[in-house]
């Protein structure tokens, strides 16, 4: 039996006319023969709508129960689907996370998936043609509901595709595949045909939402074949593979930005070992993941710590800090959430050298001044002041020759 998974995203379930677009492209796959498993996100701005409601009733609502709420938007489009469906004599149920079940660990809000009862679903194929199934959802061995993180209907699709070995996992979306870069941002982007597995993970962990990072991180494990395109066209999209050396002599494939970081600096903490530790084991034990971090010697014995964090961290982050900063000798703390990030990616810069000057080159041609650089083998990032992102990337799209085709040669060291 061939099964095919296709998720579609919430502009594309945003209402009746969305979801028989959905439908049509669910008819022409079981045309050829598949049996589908649709997995469906909250219709567009469901999920946004419901956490300003939980912000109204409650100051800190229990992650437990956030959880509970977040998943009813899924719900909603589910059964709504199978309506249709049904009403168009495809044979066809809704699933929540928890019937089948899927299950996720107990991090409320960021859980992730531990196992999914595969056979169950197999089972349900002799009765139905299409199981539609709630994404982002999933439950804990204590049955309660998890849901997997914001864009996490992705993850949801990409674990069951490795769980059913179905022959592709389609996401559809409301752009046409992955681009180098946002094309809602730069009009200039070029759509790829095909990426390398770690660097949509590196485009994904750098900001591009396009596939929620541990969709990716599933398919690169699992090998799943992932295919990204458009709800709204018949054109192929972009599919996620393993990288090849055609992959390798390309210099930058993408850019990426992201909106959600805030800077923390202590200034002037005693320049002698052990202070990074104290400031960081704190934060790991908190779960607060920090991203960049620069020391720099601010005088004689003395140093500046300046770190980032996502900005819902933020606040716990700062309290963390201001109940050390004092044993620290720390003559500041500040904290900035006016900034944000953007990376230059490809798996060609391990083997050539130069893209850090081009970036930093063509930012300085903008006169955009760098806050902090974090490098890893396939991205460059930089700081950058908030106001400036959108024309960074352009930027950096345009000095990277992006719009065009890439040459196979690229640089040399
Ligand atoms: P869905 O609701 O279908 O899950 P998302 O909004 O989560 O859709 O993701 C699609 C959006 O991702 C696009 O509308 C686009 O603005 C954004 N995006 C960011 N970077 C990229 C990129 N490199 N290629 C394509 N889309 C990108
Ligand atoms: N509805 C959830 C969100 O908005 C999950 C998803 O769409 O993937 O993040
Ligand atoms: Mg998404």
């Amino acid at each position: 039996m061939d099964v095919v998974v296709q998720k579609f995203g919430g502009s594309s379930v945003a209402d009746l006319e969305c979801m028989q677009q959905v439908m049509a492209k669910v008819k022409q796959t079981l045309q050829q023969g598949s049996k589908i498993v649709v997995i469906l996100s909250a219709m567009a701005g469901e999920t946004d709508r419901l956490i300003s409601l939980a912000k109204e009733w409650s100051k800190t609502p229990r992650p437990e129960e956030m959880d509970v709420l977040l998943t009813t938007g899924e719900q909603i489009s589910v059964s709504l689907f199978s309506m249709l469906l049904n009403d168009n004599r495809i044979k066809a149920r809704s699933l929540l996370g928890f019937q089948i079940p899927i299950h996720t660990d107990n991090s409320f809000g960021k859980a992730r998936i531990l196992d999914i009862d595969h056979e169950y679903l197999r089972n349900l194929f002799k009765k139905n043609d299409v199981l539609v199934v709630a994404g982002f959802q999933g439950c804990d061995v204590s049955r309660n509901l998890t849901t997997l993180g914001r864009g996490g209907s992705d993850t949801s699709a990409v674990a069951l595709a490795a769980a059913l070995q179905a022959s592709v996992c389609e996401i559809y979306t409301d752009v046409d595949g992955v681009y180098t870069t946002d094309p809602n941002v730069c009009p200039q982007a070029r759509k790829l045909s095909r990426i390398a597995y770690d660097e949509m993970l590196e485009m994904a962990s750098m900001g591009a939402k396009v596939l929620q990072i541990r969709s990716v991180e599933f398919a690169k494990k699992y090998n799943v074949p992932v295919h990204v395109r458009s709800t709204f066209s018949d054109e192929p999209g972009t599919f996620l593979v393993q990288e090849d050396q055609e992959m390798e002599s390309v210099l930058v494939s993408g850019i990426a930005y992201d909106k959600d970081q805030a800077r923390i600096t202590l200034v002037d903490v005693f320049d002698e070992p052990g202070v990074a530790a104290s400031v960081f084991e704190p934060m790991a034990a908190a779960g607060i993941v920090v991203d960049m971090i620069v020391q720099n010697p601010s005088r004689e014995g003395r140093t500046d710590i300046t770190f980032t964090v996502h900005k819902g961290d933020l606040e716990r982050a700062r309290r963390i800090i201001e109940k050390i900063k004092d044993n620290l000798g720390a003559r500041g703390l500040f904290t900035d959430t006016n900034v944000n990030k953007v990376s230059v990616i490809g798996v060609g810069m391990r083997n050539h050298s130069g893209v850090a000057a081009i970036a930093f080159k063509s930012l300085q041609a903008e006169d955009i001044n760098i806050l902090m650089i974090s490098t890893s083998e396939i991205k460059i990032s930089c700081l950058i002041e908030e106001k400036y992102t959108e024309l960074a990337v352009r930027t950096l799209h345009e000095a990277f020759g992006l719009e065009k085709e890439p040459q196979v040669t690229g640089f040399s060291e």
